[in-house]
């Protein structure tokens, strides 16, 4: 089923919009299967889960990290992760950049947006994105190429919509300002339920679990 899921997904996406499997919970032997279904990005949102997966799976998959990364775990993640969708201050970054310094690495990053400016979230501000961003581009072990949102959690996808829409705008004036070392493509947005509006909102990048894996326990 979980091969099939995929296949459809993939499917239907549009040309050009990567997927992400949103893996949390489930196993190296699920996340296999949606490999063999096409899959080739797997997301994860605790490095300890990601290190069991990453064991038994490796460089079959791209990993990316898309739940909040903890700067003591920073070391662990860096070895593991292609991507980490969720830098949201600067420490943050100068621990990914300290850890990849001494492994030669440079780690594509994306800007988590907290669009629903919720207190308790994850994310940086809106208003804060381009601040953030001007302090992270220095790093030179670490690169930002887009941003991530999970707006506020809503079961109407409609609900969703303004804050891909106020994510998206921020996008693209990070785009049109051209900060050297910034390079603005990826723009990942939506989830099972809200990934359609997502894309019509400009997401290039989804973020699938449920709909690829079925419900969680
Ligand atoms: C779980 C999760 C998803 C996918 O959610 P589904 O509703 O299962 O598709 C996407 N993004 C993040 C950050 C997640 O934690």
């Amino acid at each position: 089923m979980i091969r099939e899921n995929v296949r459809k997904i993939l499917e239907e996406l549009p040309e050009g919009v990567q997927l992400v499997g949103a893996a949390k919970t489930r196993t190296p032997e699920e996340i296999m299967e949606a490999l063999d279904g096409g899959l080739e990005i797997v997301g994860e949102n605790y490095v300890q889960e990601a290190e069991r997966a990453f064991q038994e799976i490796g460089h079959r998959a791209k990993w990316h990290m898309i739940g909040h990364l903890q700067r003591n775990k920073a070391k662990k993640a860096v070895g593991i992760f292609d991507m980490i969708e969720t830098v949201d201050s600067v420490r943050l970054a100068k621990e990914i950049d300290k850890w990849c310094q001494r492994i030669g690495k440079v780690m594509p990053v994306l800007i988590e947006i907290n669009s629903g400016e919720e207190a308790q979230k994850s994310g940086v501000m809106p208003g804060q994105a381009m601040a953030l961003v001007n302090e992270i581009t220095p790093l030179e072990n670490v690169r930002v190429m887009g941003l991530m949102t999970m707006g506020p959690f809503a079961g109407d996808p409609e609900e969703a919509r303004p804050y891909f829409i106020k994510t998206r705008e921020i996008y693209e004036e990070l785009k049109a300002q051209h900060i050297p070392n910034v390079e603005m493509r990826y723009l990942s947005m939506g989830m099972s339920n809200s990934y359609k509006v997502a894309l019509e909102e400009g997401a290039n990048m989804v973020r699938i679990g449920t709909k690829i894996f079925g419900e969680r326990e």
